[in-house]
């Protein structure tokens, strides 16, 4: 049964690293392993997916991932999505599996996330953490409260604590993915009592850990009015982020540029201020003014060494319009 079943793990982090691991040597027979990123050594202090090797050679986080379960165990097939979950991505990047997990560090990809579920009737599973605190909920559209049944609106930016503000206990996102990971597990197989309706939420501090059980809402906007705003929103231009709990810039183009990286790379190689560190057909790594910026073939960046929105457009600019 674990053989045919196809999942999905959005975000590789402190939560998709354990989860992804155990589902791996559980034998999962495939695991779509999404995350935008790029593998940092900050990240191994709690993200076991990864070694510091990756670190040293610009791997993104999907294809460190990959090539660590195909050495957990040969027999699944995992496979590496290097790519931002947006309103233009999402529905893709979860079409086709038989459950999502929900390894992401923020509100709004995860009401993106419950959005694209409900549209598409596909079971997610829910689990977050900040500081000592960890949840996690089973969401079956159309049967049990969908995730703004539980948490009814998207908080303003700035007013909840996240991985950056308020940090987090590395094991408390472990113990996420790990109970992510049992849920999966019975679920596919067909045993035990599953999360359904039900709010886990546990502190690690005082090693509490408690059940509520959660409600839908007869007027919730996502699973009974069927109204997904976020999942429509219509990309006008290029959005600019700053990525949780670092000093990074993401920047994703309104559309895939469709770049050719390699002439790119060797453009900028004859320029002096550019040093190139990567070039592969997938990704582009060059350092210029102590900035080190990634670019995918799409056009999207990451911009490392920065907090400035402004000063990362700047620099890939120069770039792109090199
Ligand atoms: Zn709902």
């Amino acid at each position: 049964m674990l053989k045919q079943a196809k999942v999905a793990i959005l975000g590789l982090g402190a939560i998709g690293s354990p989860l992804a691991i155990y589902l791996a040597s559980a034998g999962v027979g495939y695991i779509r392993l999404i995350d935008r990123d790029l593998v940092e050594l900050s990240n191994i202090q709690r993200q076991i997916l990864y070694e510091e090797k990756d670190t040293v050679e610009w791997k993104p986080k999907a294809t460190a991932a990959k090539e660590k379960l195909e050495r957990v165990n040969s027999d699944i097939v995992p496979e590496a999505r290097f790519e931002d979950f947006n309103p233009a991505t999402a529905e893709e990047l979860v079409a086709d599996v038989d459950l999502v997990l929900d390894g992401t560090d923020n509100l709004e990809a995860r009401f993106l996330l419950n959005e694209v579920c409900v549209k598409n009737n596909i079971p997610f599973i829910y689990g977050a953490a900040i500081e000592d605190y960890g949840a996690v909920s089973f969401i079956v559209p159309g049967e049990t409260p969908c995730l703004r049944c539980i948490i009814p609106e998207l908080p303003e930016p700035g007013s909840l604590p996240t991985c950056e503000t308020a940090g987090v206990l590395g094991p408390a996102p472990g113990v996420v993915g790990m109970i992510e990971a049992a849920e999966a597990i019975k679920y596919f197989v067909g045993f035990g009592e599953l999360l359904r309706s039900k709010l886990l939420y546990f502190d690690l501090s005082s090693l509490s850990f408690e059940i509520i059980d959660v409600h839908r809402n007869p007027n919730c906007p996502t699973c009974v009015r069927e109204e997904f705003p976020l999942l429509n929103r219509e990309i006008k231009q290029s959005t600019i982020s700053t990525l949780c709990g670092r000093n990074a810039v993401q920047i994703s183009p309104k559309a895939d540029l469709g770049l050719n990286l390699q002439a790119l790379g060797e453009n900028l190689r004859k320029n002096p201020e550019f040093e190139v560190k990567k070039l592969t057909g997938d990704l582009l790594v060059v350092e210029h003014g102590g900035l080190s910026i990634a670019i995918t073939p799409s056009g999207r960046a990451i911009v490392r060494n920065t907090n400035s929105e402004k000063r990362a457009k700047s620099v890939l600019s120069r770039i792109i319009s090199c």
